[in-house]
């Protein structure tokens, strides 16, 4: 049908008149200024008969448009147009040019035939039932695409084992190749079929921060060159990140039951950077070495380095990298200023799920188990006290004490005692295999407590290889593998690289030890290590056993943290974001010590996959300037570390498919397309065996807990049923689903299991014997943090998540090694969901463009409410020994520089955040009032004590009160970040009002905590 254009409605036609007369095309045009508008509609108006009722209905019609001449005449809708504010959203505009949206669907998707020469122009438009995208993979340049990075030295053992002088040779290609890809890019600018007009500026700033990042890297090169220090400890980190890579992948193997060793992992390819990792950690190193490098220390415009990758890029190998280089680093560099860099925790990496925590602890394990072998093979370079890393999270993953650790593990080993006091708490068996040989670990067999009063205080965890060939194992090795999961041994050893928990600091006021980690103590026990006055210990130890009469000895403070990680910045948002950056101030304070007279900072680094307004987040959380590195380009397609894989067969993307049942129940949906793709699966698994594999299991992902409990029970039995029928529809039949689930049902012990699981292969040759591999995984947004499992391919997606990010993270989980397959299904009756489906296409062009904004406010006045009280007390218990001690709280003296310190700071912060100097006075004027009321406590109290915390002596009264209990006073503080707001119980009233969704309760799964909210279904009595 061809229609001239003209203002007005467009006479309706038949497209099947002699078939379906009653099957109409309606429409309208409209014109603005220079841009014609058309709608059009399909209208069915035929009668639906009694009987044979879908006679009536239309499958999947299609409506397309296009020039009678084939001419490309669609471009962009206006309404969309020249819509950006800010640098940001400018810069994501420019970005983004080319992928513009020519039309929205009404019920439908909408497909557009874009010409290559023009990607603004578009030839022809038509509708998608089912719509569809690849999102292209984003990948490291090869040295044919950049000829002038084939000289650019990426293998570790390479870099590891050449002589220092020269390094500068290996890696300056790297420079030159950069360098000539930005002057590329500057003379594109002016180019008038780039369509870089509308952005001059844009484009200018973009390639200006390309130049100083080029000139960074620059700069840590040199300084290798000029620095043996330096260059040294470059050698190291090569060296314990080859050794890193290559035993992680053969204990991998070994844990899946297939033989392998380290040395035949050992080939170049697994042993390589990527160029994006090496760039990094380049242009981190003279800030890392040089504490007075003015982007580490300088106030407030000290660098934030973000890492901005895809998921699955390799972020975490970069941050490993920088973790190595900071641990030989500071062991070369000695003692400054009194205080030793050989003890004293050297790096915090932060994350803010336990989920995350464990599975990146294992990598990160393999990276200190290598350096405590180099460090071994050279203990006069390298320093004699041991490499090790320390988990350091909630309770309810690990053991707060010895004494809890030694009573867990002798439940493993059997010995179950009544009245145990240690129901809830995590188990010391954090590593279910060893991560340098994979050889597997038993909490019975291979762990092994030593109590404070008649041993070393210790927890050890050996490798289970039983015949001695891993130096981690029981024959070989005095300590085992070199982790620590009690916090109390933590604080004793300080271990050099800390994982932790952003909730965990929520114990700064809480516990006194927590100074420790930032290398304040004050007393040094041979045979328990460090103390503070709040760590109990005796001054003097007899002999035990094999172990010598030991004493402490009084100890300088250490050298506090030199680099803080922070991943996953795009969870540091809302309530929890606040009050991390709240808390943020202390921990950035107290790391904080003086060389030479001038204050020296920690390094602060911070990785995600997704974000927007970094610099506001930044600024807000760690009170410095942020740099995204890889700095953009020009366009979304390249910025010369990454670059977009056009899909092609060779290099496939993720493909997305949306599905809108019109008219039906979500769960319909949901069977119908889990039924579709298990049989499908398993159709193709019966032809093809096991390279079907990524295919076989189907990860369902859910935006609340009460959604997927639902479907969890319709696998049970609607699709199990579907399945076992599926060969009469031309598919074939399946067996009965194995289902697990990730969520926060599932405890810390459980998680590892599942992942495990996870790991398992559909394969046709594999004996009968083998466990199941999982067909049906059903998870929250757990999965979105975190989750490395390859093999997975496949994920249904349920209604539109609540966020572009969140969106981006869970999806991201699927398409590692094979080609990923998405499949949302929309909800028809959300107006959002609807909205997503009908600009499928075009909003998965550009999804890292439409990544909501991120906001923290830890100055906020309700903020300080929760916050204030809390970090008051952190700064004066933990800036020195003077009242740190638990009892201390009542002899604080209201003129000590300690209060001063902590007001100056903290409003010094406040201004710098808020950049309003009246929030600095309100700040200041509420925490002199906390000062007046805490020294008002500590007189008032007659014939007790006051203590930070209450003690059971029937004597000392806390200060503090704890969250949760009773209204909230002025010193009530948080136990932890999460629990900002107490959780409302409602009571579920089983009375029926219905059997309507819209009452159904929800449920947030945030991963370490569940707030669970019973909705209550009230009828209202009349
Ligand atoms: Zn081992
Ligand atoms: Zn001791």
């Amino acid at each position: 049908m061809c229609q001239t254009l003209k203002v007005g409605a467009i006479t309706a036609w038949s497209p099947a008149a002699s078939e379906q007369p009653d099957v109409v095309v309606k429409g309208l045009v409209r014109r603005t200024d220079d841009t014609w508008t058309v709608t059009l509609f399909l209208v069915n108006e035929q009668r639906e008969p009694e009987q044979r009722r879908d006679e009536a209905w239309l499958f999947q019609p299609e409506l397309s448009v296009e020039a009678e001449d084939g001419s490309p005449i669609f471009q962009q809708r206006p309404t969309v147009r020249h819509r950006w504010q800010s640098d940001e959203e400018q810069a994501m505009a420019m970005l983004y040019r080319q992928h513009v949206s020519f039309a929205i669907g009404h019920n439908v998707g909408v497909h557009a035939v874009v010409v290559e020469e023009n990607l603004t122009r578009a030839s022809c438009l038509s509708t998608r039932i089912v719509p569809n995208y690849d999102v292209p993979r984003t990948e490291a340049p090869t040295s044919v695409e950049i000829p002038g990075l084939a000289n650019f030295v990426l293998d570790m053992k390479e870099l590891a084992e050449c002589p220092t002088r020269e390094l500068g040779s290996k890696l300056t290609p790297l420079l030159a190749a950069y360098e000539r890809w930005i002057r590329e890019q500057e003379a594109r600018i002016e180019q008038p079929d780039e369509q870089l007009r509308p952005y001059l500026h844009t484009a200018k700033q973009a390639l200006t921060d390309c130049r100083h990042t080029l000139h960074r890297i620059h700069e840590g090169i040199t300084l290798l060159a000029s620095s043996s220090q330096a260059a040294y400890a470059f050698t190291f980190m090569n060296r314990a990140m080859w050794q890193q890579r290559i035993h992680t992948l053969s204990a991998e193997e070994r844990r899946r039951g297939r033989t392998s060793d380290a040395e035949s992992k050992d080939t170049q390819e697994n042993r390589s950077w990527r160029p994006f990792q090496l760039a990094f950690i380049l242009l981190n190193l003279p800030s890392l070495t040089d504490l007075h490098h003015p982007d580490r220390s300088a106030e407030p415009s000290a660098i934030a380095d973000l890492l901005w990758f895809p998921t699955g890029g390799g972020k975490t190998e970069a941050y490993l990298g920088l973790t190595a280089y900071t641990l030989a680093i500071r062991r070369l560099q000695g003692t400054i200023e009194g205080r030793s860099g050989e003890d004293g925790v050297a790096v915090i990496m932060r994350y803010t799920l336990r989920l995350l925590t464990l599975q990146q602890f294992q990598r990160a394990t393999a990276l200190i188990c290598a350096c405590e072998t180099i460090r071994q093979t050279d203990v006069l370079r390298w320093g004699k006290t041991p490499f090790r890393l320390g988990l350091w999270v909630g309770q309810r993953t690990t053991p707060n004490t010895t004494e809890q650790s030694e009573e867990l593990s002798e439940q493993d080993r059997g010995q179950y005692q009544r009245g145990s006091s240690v129901g809830g708490v995590g188990s010391p068996r954090q590593l279910t295999n060893c991560p340098w040989c994979g050889s597997t670990i038993e909490a019975g067999r291979d762990i092994k407590v030593e109590s404070v009063t008649k041993g070393r205080g210790r927890t050890f965890t050996y490798c289970g290889d039983l015949l001695g060939q891993c130096a981690f194992s029981r024959r070989r090795s005095t300590e085992g593998l070199p982790v620590i999961v009690v916090d109390e041994e933590i604080y004793r050893c300080l271990p050099s690289l800390l994982i932790a928990t952003v909730d965990k600091f929520a114990q700064m006021p809480w516990n006194g030890a927590t100074q420790m980690l930032f290398g304040q103590v004050n007393k040094w026990c041979s045979r328990h290590g460090y103390r503070c006055p709040d760590l109990d210990d005796k001054d003097q130890h007899r002999a035990v056993g094999s172990l010598p009469a030991a004493r402490s000895l009084p100890h300088a403070p250490l050298r506090p943290p030199d680099l803080i990680i922070q991943d996953e910045l795009h969870l540091i948002s809302g309530p929890l974001g606040t009050l991390v950056a709240l808390y943020e101030s202390a921990v950035d304070s107290l790391s904080t010590w003086t060389v030479d007279g001038h204050k020296v900072r920690p390094k602060v680094v911070a990785a995600t996959a997704t974000i927007r307004r970094a610099a506001q987040q930044v600024q807000a959380l760690f009170m410095r300037q942020v740099n995204v590195f890889p700095p953009q380009g020009l366009d979304s397609a390249d910025n010369f570390f990454a670059r977009q894989r056009k899909p092609s067969q060779e290099m496939p993307g993720r493909r997305y498919i949306g599905i809108c049942a019109s008219g039906r129940r979500l769960k319909a949906a949901l069977i119908r397309v889990y039924v579709a793709h298990l049989a499908a699966a398993q159709y193709l698994y019966n032809q093809y065996g096991g390279a079907i594999d990524p295919w076989m299991t189907l990860v369902g992902y859910f935006n609340s807990m009460n959604e997927l409990g639902g479907m969890r029970r319709l696998i049970e039995d609607d699709v199990r049923s579907r399945l076992g029928k599926m060969d009469q529809r031309g598919l074939a039949k399946r067996r009965s689903p194995l289902l697990e689930e990730l969520t926060s049902r599932k405890s810390s012990t459980d998680i590892p299991e599942v992942l495990d699981k996870l790991e398992r292969v559909f394969d046709p040759n594999s004996d009968t014997t083998s466990p199941w591999p999982l067909d049906v995984l059903l998870a929250t947004n757990m999965i979105s943090v975190g989750v490395d499992v390859q093999r997975l391919g496949l994920m249904v997606v349920a209604g539109q998540p609540k966020t572009t990010a969140e969106y981006i993270q869970a999806t991201s989980r699927v398409g590692r090694s094979a080609p990923g397959l998405v499949c949302v299904v929309f909800n028809w009756a959300r107006p959002r969901d609807l909205s997503h489906y009908e600009q499928f296409e075009h909003y998965h062009a550009t999804f890292y463009q439409q990544v909501e904004a991120l906001s923290v406010t830890p100055f906020a006045p309700r903020a300080l409410d929760r916050g204030l009280a809390a970090l008051l007390v952190s700064y004066v218990r933990l800036l020195g020994a003077e009242f740190n001690e638990n009892s201390q709280a009542g002899n604080v003296n209201g003129d000590h520089p300690y209060f001063a310190d902590a007001i100056r700071a903290l409003t010094a912060r406040a201004i710098a955040v808020t950049g309003s100097s009246e929030v600095g006075e309100m700040v200041n004027a509420t925490l002199q009032e906390l000062r007046k009321q805490w020294l008002k406590t500590t007189q008032t109290n007659v014939g007790t004590r006051l203590g930070y915390r209450t003690r059971k002596d029937g004597q000392t009264v806390g200060l503090l009160h704890p969250s949760g209990q009773g209204e909230w006073r002025p010193f009530t503080c948080l136990n932890s970040l999460r629990d900002v707001e107490p959780s409302i119980h409602l009571i579920l009233d089983e009375r029926s009002l219905g059997d309507s969704e819209e009452y159904s309760g929800h449920v947030e799964d945030v991963g370490g905590v569940v707030n669970v909210l019973n909705v209550k279904h009230v009828s209202q009595e009349l």
